[in-house]
């Protein structure tokens, strides 16, 4: 069964969304939704969708009455995807959101319940969790092949341009560096160590409080302890390009994911040697595999569901909070 999927949102990430679809094996898109007359009228011309699949935010709910249409994939700024995957649910489509899923843990809450209540699925739009190259390093530490998980080190930065846009905007954007690029080093944490941290410390680096205001980290180091003893270091930042690197050490071995997170193609090694995986387009496997989620009941070796989404956003704001406090918090 084919997936049809309606785009919200059609900014930078939606164009690769779409461009992507294109050469999936089982999704097509159906429908469309954007607050910009021009936008829906060039995207349905390029993306064939007939006008009667095209909405506005205002009228977006009457998607419920359009059969051709099975889920809607969320691409807005983090504060709106609350309202929109809770509209969707309520429409009876399964919601496909991006990352992080919400602004806080109360949000995410309540749009797992909406989910529930409507009875349709809600997934978050984590790419890396179908990426080849991760799941192979997945698959040796679960069979051993690194010994005992000790260390594990994420830095996940990029430079940040335009002061005026919503990834600056505390409102828009729920925080900063951590909410957008950061928690990259916090969901790869978990699926390479394994294992749910046990607390946290953080500590926050302003160097420009001009162009990051109040709620909007620059730049954010934070720390996990593991039940099992294994230690996190990792880096947030809008300061710094090049950095997109994942290093795991074990009792027996290590792994090194450089890049682990862009677009691709993503390059890893371990002590046996280079990692040799297929290389993929990640928004074209991840459509593909949620197909398989949602209708074949596929169950994926990372979930990508609102409970995983949720588990981000929980150590979001212990991050926070350590950097308030300047305390250790527990999770
Ligand atoms: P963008 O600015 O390029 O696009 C955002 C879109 O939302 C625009 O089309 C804009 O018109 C629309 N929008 C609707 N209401 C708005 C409002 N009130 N204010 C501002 N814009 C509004 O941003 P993007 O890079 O496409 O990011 C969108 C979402 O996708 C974010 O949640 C982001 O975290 C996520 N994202 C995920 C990945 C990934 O690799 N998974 C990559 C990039 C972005």
């Amino acid at each position: 069964k084919v997936l049809r999927v309606a785009l919200l949102g059609l900014g930078g990430y939606a164009q690769r969304v779409a461009e992507s679809i294109q050469s999936c094996k089982r999704v097509k898109i159906t429908g469309l939704i954007s607050g910009t007359p021009d936008k829906l009228k060039t995207w349905s011309a390029k993306y064939n969708v007939p006008e009667k699949s095209c909405y506005n935010y205002q009228n977006f709910d009457s998607i419920k009455d359009n059969p051709e249409v099975d889920a809607v994939y969320v691409i807005t700024p983090n504060s709106l995807h609350r309202e929109f995957t809770i509209r969707a649910a309520k429409a009876g489509k399964h919601v496909i959101c991006e990352k992080p899923m919400a602004i806080n843990v109360k949000e995410g809450e309540e749009m797992i319940a909406a989910c529930k209540k409507a009875n349709v699925k809600l997934l978050i739009g984590y790419r890396m969790h179908f990426e080849p190259h991760t799941l192979e390093v997945i698959r040796m530490r679960n069979e051993g092949d690194f010994g005992q998980i000790k260390f594990f080190q994420g830095l996940c930065g990029f430079r940040i341009g335009d002061p005026a846009q919503w990834r600056l905007s505390k409102a828009l954007a729920g925080g900063g560096s951590l909410m957008d690029i950061g928690i990259y080093a916090i969901n790869g944490c978990r699926y390479m160590v394994g294992e749910e941290p046990i607390w946290v410390t953080a500590q926050e680096t302003k160097t420009d409080p001009v162009k990051f205001k109040e709620g909007v980290d620059e730049t954010i180091q934070f720390q996990f302890g593991f039940k099992s003893g294994a230690v996190a270091s990792c880096l947030s930042t809008y300061n710094m390009n090049n950095l997109d690197r994942f290093f795991l050490n074990g009792e027996k071995g290590f792994a090194e994911m450089l890049p682990s997170t862009g677009y691709g193609p993503i390059k890893g090694k371990t002590n046996k040697g280079e990692i040799n995986a297929p290389v993929v387009v990640h928004q074209t496997e991840q459509m593909d595999q949620m197909a398989g989620i949602l209708f074949d009941g596929k169950k994926p070796v990372v979930p990508v569901d609102g409970e995983e989404g949720l588990k981000d956003l929980k150590i979001i704001e212990a991050i926070y909070k350590a950097v308030a406090t300047g305390k250790k918090v527990s999770l």
